[in-house]
């Protein structure tokens, strides 16, 4: 069946931080069919050349392509705005004991469900989530997206040290059961399966070498892990890799770095660093409200972009303290401000749905909205609460009047949402 959606569409044509205002553009209808987008225009046109579409008239509420989520932890769903805690004391107080539950298939699929009932009901399409060292957990991850026919990424999470002994596997389970998670999921319909070492601190060289020999088997996967999130976390990388020249080189020496690595944080960076990872066009994922929360520090958004890197942007649930990618784009903004350098709305727009799809290179199928594209879409309602539809009022173009709601917006917000072209949520 056709369908013909009416409102504010709003779609890039390339990246605003290189090309400014005229990165983006505003239509006003688009047509979807067989779960993927079919045209954009104008409303009289596409009238027009699909007078048997079944219509619906959004007004003027925007649609976007869906949000996607670069890094997150599906398991730490239960235990999101837990009080007070760095980033050790928040892994052994809060998440290790939580991730231990999800050896048990029906609880991982307990947590799995409900968190893309909350992610879908804030707008997001697509995410890519760290699962935990049990099997169990990737498939309970995977089986509920393709329940929904979402777009995912996931992988096991290896970890052979420093952790507590339910959580902990080795180099060579991580190797094996990584495998076969690899063969059982990736391609599977929209999953894909990423490689997925904790970090340095939770790995030996050995496990290290081994997810990189994977990598080399399977360089179509994507590898994720985490980078210089907090001062003392690199003096504890520094004291475990006493020869390696700093924290990237302990993923690099071991096959660990290239086109596809998604390293989630990457803020204490040194020169060497950022420019091998712009060499290697490895991607960065900007975890904003995780990076507040956690007290950990403040991404340079401004310059790495300036310097040509790949960037995503991501919630970092359950470290990040919200499942919404508007609440994300508004820490991302706070911390750009406290960086110097004022994210425009198209920015971050830009970030939370086409900048995230290509930093997981996925841009050609997710991400925005063009002929050909998968039709994971979010409408939202610009004026969804009191506060927001009378600072809109005034507003003299779609960036005024979308600003209010990244800074102020929720779920509220979130009038449907579309996933290959099927309405799951709506409000
Ligand atoms: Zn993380």
């Amino acid at each position: 069946m056709t369908e013909l959606l009416l409102g504010q569409v709003l779609r890039y044509t390339s990246d605003p931080f290189d090309h400014g205002l005229g990165a983006a553009r505003v239509d006003e209808a688009l047509v979807i069919e067989a779960g993927r987008i079919r045209a954009v225009g104008s409303a009289d046109t596409l009238r027009r050349q699909h007078p048997d579409a079944r219509v619906t008239d959004y007004g003027r509420n925007l649609i976007s392509a869906g949000f996607v989520d670069a890094h997150v932890h599906y398991p730490q769903t239960a235990i999101i705005a837990s009080w007070g805690k760095r980033l050790i004391d928040w892994l052994n107080s809060y998440t290790f004991p939580e991730e231990m539950r999800f050896s048990n298939l029906p609880y991982a699929q307990d947590v799995a469900n409900r968190y893309f009932d909350l992610t879908v009901s804030n707008g997001t399409t697509s995410v890519c989530s760290y699962a935990t060292i049990h099997p169990e957990s990737v498939d309970a991850f995977f089986t509920a997206a393709a329940r929904r026919n979402q777009r995912v990424w996931a992988g096991k999470t290896c970890m052979d040290r420093n952790a507590p002994d339910a959580l902990r596997d080795t180099a060579q389970s991580a190797y094996d059961d990584s495998k076969a998670l690899l063969a059982k999921w990736h391609g599977q319909g929209r999953a894909s399966y990423v490689i997925t070492p904790r970090f340095s601190p939770t790995s030996s060289e050995v496990q290290l070498a081994a997810m990189g020999a994977l990598w080399a088997e399977h360089p179509d996967c994507l590898m994720q892990t985490h980078l210089s999130e907090q001062t003392d976390e690199i003096a504890w990388v520094k004291s475990l890799f006493p020869t390696a020249r700093d924290y990237l080189d302990t993923y690099e020496r071991h096959g660990l770095l290239g086109k596809g690595a998604l390293l989630g944080h990457a803020i204490w960076l040194e020169e060497r660093e950022k420019s091998r990872i712009l060499e290697t066009d490895a991607s960065l994922i900007h975890c904003p409200t995780s990076n507040t929360f956690i007290g950990s520090g403040l991404f340079d958004m401004g310059g790495l972009k300036a310097a040509g890197h790949r960037i995503g942007l991501a919630t970092d649930t359950g470290g990040g303290s919200s499942f919404s990618m508007l609440r994300t784009m508004a820490a991302a903004y706070e911390v750009g401000q406290l960086k110097g350098r004022a994210l425009h709305p198209s920015e971050l727009w830009w970030l939370a749905t086409a900048g995230s799809a290509r930093a997981l290179h996925a841009d050609d199928q997710i991400g925005t909205i063009a002929p050909g594209r998968e039709a994971d879409l979010v409408v939202v309602d610009l004026a969804s609460t009191p506060a927001i539809a009378q600072a809109t009022q005034r507003a003299e173009d779609l960036w005024q009047a979308l600003f209010p709601t990244i800074m102020m917006g929720d779920d509220r917000a979130i009038r449907a949402t579309y996933v290959a072209g099927a309405r799951v949520h709506s409000r």
